[in-house]
């Protein structure tokens, strides 16, 4: 059968911007989705693998936070129908595994099967075959991925919401509900007020938790923090974190949560906690990269460090979940969309990135509505 020719934001070589191409998408085979781009959020995993910070094999298509309009499915598939609004998940989950069925669908051991495919998902115009991060490739005009990396969103969301409820929110508010289950007794610190630190903030204030410090280099995220839930907030430049931490909360907090992807903020993280308290290490880091922390803090004050990948999140049940508390104004998305581009304008959504106000920046397809 023909391939599908799509334009697709293409990286060749770490560092440079990335080049509008036609590439060529393999129709959905057994179990698979075509789906219609709509949204697609640029994430700071992203821009490691533009940087070169971590590895990708090349040519590829970056791009795991997105959200569009089922065109075709495969044979096989049963849950998912033509016109549905979807949202994409980087953790497809076979639902049979061990870890699966212990309700931890991000640890399922059979991803890699799940993606296995017997053509590549996309080749460029010589032939040459071109990765999908993750599997996704999701700064493309259309995507092919299995069915269960899908979940089904209503139309009443705009599509640039829907999508970041597939990375980041799904990372930052299930890392506070699944990872480290906060309650209202808890006390908060969030270093990194991002995409994933937002949502970190606004699980914590949906947990109930009683004090929620948000941290962050400028003042402009720290504002938006305060208006999504932080009672407090720290200029991480100015001040001497730990110190302003404590004087806040006399003998730290219950529970750090780090959101930026370097080890001196994972180690900051660290140091914040009280006794018995735990850390959750959210930012992914360059790749080798190295965390050291007082091992007599650990020991003796029983405190603990932990990942959770993808905020250890339940794709399928935590996106009604999400999108309720969406509904109900008690969690703030549109707020976190900070900027739009086209997909030919990518490398400006990367460059604005770097900008003080930028929480998240979405290329947006299509009209901007389903
Ligand atoms: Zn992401
Ligand atoms: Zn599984």
């Amino acid at each position: 059968m023909p391939r599908i020719p799509v334009k697709a934001a293409v990286l060749r070589e770490p560092g440079e911007q990335l080049a509008l191409e036609t590439v060529y998408l393999d129709e959905p085979g057994f179990g698979e989705v075509l789906v219609r781009t709509m949204a697609a959020g640029l994430c700071h995993s992203d821009l490691h693998y533009l940087k070169g910070t971590m590895g990708i094999s090349l040519p590829a298509v970056l791009g795991h936070e997105v959200a569009g309009v089922v065109e075709r499915c495969g044979p096989g598939v049963n849950r998912i129908t033509p016109g549905d609004r979807v949202v994409v998940t980087i953790t497809p989950s076979c639902g049979q595994c061990p870890a699966c069925v212990s309700g931890t669908p991000t640890r399922c051991s059979r991803v890699s099967q799940m993606r296995e495919r017997p053509e590549p998902l996309l080749v460029d115009e010589a032939g040459e075959t071109i990765t999908s991060l993750g599997s996704i490739g999701a700064f493309a005009e259309a995507i092919v991925v299995p069915e269960s990396a899908l979940a089904v969103v209503g139309a009443d969301l705009p599509p640039s919401v829907a999508a970041l409820l597939g990375c980041c929110v799904s990372t930052g508010v299930g890392a506070v509900i699944h990872g480290a289950h906060v309650g209202p007794n808890d006390t908060v610190a969030v270093i990194g007020c991002g995409g994933v630190g937002m949502a970190a903030i606004q699980g914590a204030r949906l947990s109930g938790a009683r004090r929620i410090i948000a941290i962050d280099l400028h003042d402009e995220k720290l504002a938006l923090a305060s208006r999504l839930g932080a009672t407090d907030v720290l200029r991480s430049s100015a001040d001497d974190v730990r110190s302003a931490v404590l004087s806040l909360v006399p003998g730290g907090v219950t529970h750090a949560f780090e959101a930026v992807g370097r080890p001196a903020t994972a180690e900051l993280a660290f140091s914040l906690l009280a006794s018995g308290g735990v850390a959750t290490i959210l930012g992914l880091m360059p790749s080798g990269s190295q965390i050291t922390i007082e091992a007599s803090e650990l020991i003796e004050g029983d405190r603990r460090m932990q990942g959770a990948y993808m905020g250890g999140n339940r794709f399928l049940a935590d996106i009604d979940t999400l999108t309720d508390h969406y509904r109900s104004g008690r969690l703030d998305l549109d707020a976190m969309v900070t900027g739009s581009v086209s997909l030919a304008g990518i490398n400006d959504g990367f460059t604005a990135m770097a900008s003080r106000s930028s929480i998240r920046n979405v290329v947006a397809l299509g009209e901007g509505t389903w």
